[in-house]
């Protein structure tokens, strides 16, 4: 197979950046894909995703927009303060690059189609050659490696072309922005390799077992979807985590499951993941599959205390916890725990729980087909419970089993009289449907018996400047709900209140990074805020009523009249632990919307 320029690469990136339409998007990635190497297919799904690896890697270039800006002074041989006054006019380095050369090119009265031109007298660099010379940036680090790294980009940047540069500068500064969203890519690789929707659920069952398009791309471009159906989980990928639907009385679970259920207490914590590999080593993962390891080294080292087997991945809630009253704390006190330094300090500081609920591998054998009931028994056996004793924080998490619905209620009941929020109710015998939200889980909270079901998780769009007191900073903030079919985000409300001075105070500083010069693409909303914000900051809102509004746009194609809107919206907190593709989805908030009118 003949070794794909980086240009064609660009060509495509030009293509996508062109079109909001998923559709779209699809053809363009199912044109490319089946004329490149496996190899090259791995590369472009991390390059066209902005990345260089697995996002649950986080591999970074770690250069900022100054940075950057020197690499293209040093490349285009000119001043500085020349790039510096550019960016400034345009926000985007990339233009600047563009811009630059064709000035110079204006200059030297040379007619040439501006998406190729280049240095004279140098070979196109192929798509493997940029990727690894990105990576061998990316890991550079120690005494100089911030010289290092600007002499090898400005070396890359004088090897490239217009467009080539272009797309190199947002992908290292993470303003790549296609809009490529994971389904699809998958879509485009279903279009490109299989044939039809099957092929698609094949495709997406192996994306929430391995958490890697680059992996998947490679696997299907190289040997074809039947192999990429027998995927098991790997010890050290995250498995998409299972999610679960809510009902608004316990009296619905008959709807959705008959049979025995694990009613089980629902910890306000935050959900790991761990994975234990045959060498002891030990990773955990947030259900943002950030790896979140070096913030719980008394897990881990509980752990390895507990576990009888060889390789594991296992699930439960973190919570903060007082040992001398032996009762749970808020979320917010464990988020304490989220910090780099002085993490020993912590540990003592603030005491946490693991509960286990789950297991999802051991030992070579997948567990995510099995029952409920089967993956209980087997994590029991691999893992020993210390009851509560102080030396070590792994417990299993409280459950009982049951199908009798007064015993569920009176679970309910103790569950919130010990500090939890709820309860978590599981067919007993459901399969764990990785990266998916179906009625095998159903939660129920206590705020669900109140007028309004629950909370929502909202993606944060846009800001809008305050007065008075707020003055210098947003007054309120566009929120939006995700929908993961058409990979947009649609304005639900628009939240001031709730926040502290302190929080305020904060705003201006945490957007600043996600400003955006116009509405990002997949955004549907009939507000105009002052700012436009890349969806990426999550926040927990409760909220009064849902009613149809001519402004926002969640469920609009199914309304017909408007879209849905949260009346009094409330903040509540960040959502650190998830990322813009976990917020409430569109179906979620309609499907709370259709239970209050039948109501
Ligand atoms: P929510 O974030 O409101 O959608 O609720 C789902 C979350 O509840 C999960 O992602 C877990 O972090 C958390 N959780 C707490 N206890 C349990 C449990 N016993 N089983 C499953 N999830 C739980």
């Amino acid at each position: 197979m003949p070794r794909t320029k980086f240009l064609q690469l660009a060509e495509v990136f030009e293509r996508l950046e062109k079109t909001a339409s998923s559709l779209a998007m699809i053809d363009i990635l199912a044109d490319f894909f089946p004329k490149i190497s496996p190899e090259e297919a791995k590369i472009s799904a991390y390059l066209l995703r902005g990345e260089l690896a697995p996002a649950y890697e986080n591999l970074e270039i770690g250069l900022a927009d100054k940075m950057v800006a020197r690499a293209i002074a040093k490349s285009e041989n000119i001043k500085v303060e020349k790039v510096k006054l550019l960016y400034n006019k345009t926000g985007d380095l990339g233009l600047v690059v563009v811009s630059l050369r064709e000035m110079s090119r204006r200059d030297k009265n040379l007619k040439l189609k501006s998406s190729v031109v280049r240095r004279p007298n140098i070979d196109f660099l192929t798509v493997k050659e940029v990727f690894e010379k990105l990576i061998e940036i990316a890991r550079i680090g120690g005494e100089g490696s911030q010289d290092k790294k600007i002499n090898l980009l400005a070396d890359l940047f004088s090897k490239t072309s217009n467009l080539e540069a272009k797309y190199i500068i947002r992908t290292i500064l993470g303003t790549l922005r296609l809009g490529v969203g994971e389904m699809t890519f998958l879509q485009g690789l279903a279009k490109a390799f299989g044939a039809g929707k099957k092929d698609k659920e094949i495709l997406e069952y192996a994306f929430n077992v391995l958490s890697d398009l680059g992996e998947i791309a490679c696997i299907v471009s190289e040997s074809g979807i039947k192999k990429i159906s027998e995927i098991k989980p790997k010890v050290g990928a995250p498995i998409r985590v299972m999610l679960s639907n809510r009902i608004q009385e316990l009296e619905e679970i008959k709807d959705h499951i008959s049979g025995l259920v694990s009613v089980e207490e629902k910890y306000d914590g935050e959900r790991i993941q761990a994975h234990i590999k045959k060498t002891g080593e030990t990773s955990l993962f947030s259900r943002r599959q950030d790896n979140i390891t070096h913030q719980y080294p008394d897990i881990i080292d509980g752990l390895k205390k507990s576990f009888a087997g060889k390789e594991a991945i296992v699930e439960g809630e973190v919570v903060a916890y007082n040992e001398a009253k032996g009762k749970l704390l808020p979320f917010q006190v464990l988020m304490s725990r989220r910090r780099k330094h002085n993490i020993e300090e912590y540990v003592k500081k603030i005491p946490v729980r693991y509960f286990l609920f789950d297991l999802l591998y051991l030992d070579g054998k997948n567990y995510l087909k099995q029952p409920l009931k089967e993956r209980r028994a087997v994590l029991e056996r691999s893992f020993s419970d210390k009851g509560g004793k102080k030396i070590n924080p792994i417990n299993f998490g409280r459950y009982a089993i049951t199908d009798d619905l007064s015993e569920i209620k009176s679970y309910f009941n103790d569950s919130i009289k010990r500090g939890a929020e709820g309860v978590m109710i599981k067919d007993y015998s459901g399969i764990y449907q990785a990266g998916s939200r179906g009625w095998l889980w159903i939660k129920f909270k206590k705020e669900y018996q109140k007028e309004l079901a629950d909370n929502f998780d909202l993606a944060v769009i846009g800001g809008l400047y305050g007065a008075g007191r707020r003055a210098k900073t947003y007054g309120s903030l566009l929120v939006a709900a995700y929908n993961p079919i058409t990979n947009k985000y649609y304005s639900f409300t628009k939240v001031g209140t709730g926040f502290t001075d302190e929080n305020l105070s904060r705003l201006m500083k945490m957007f600043e990074k996600y400003k955006l010069k116009e509405k990002h693409k997949s955004v549907e909303t009939g507000m105009k805020p002052d700012v436009w914000f890349e969806p990426k900051i999550v926040m927990e809102i409760s909220g009064a009523e849902i009613t149809v509004s001519p402004i926002h746009t969640v469920a609009k194609d199914k309304i017909k009249t408007g879209g849905l809107a949260l009346r009094f919206p409330k903040f509540l907190r960040w959502r650190e632990d998830k990322s813009a593709e976990n917020a409430t989805t569109v179906e979620e908030i309609y499907n709370i919307y259709k239970m209050g009118v039948k109501k």
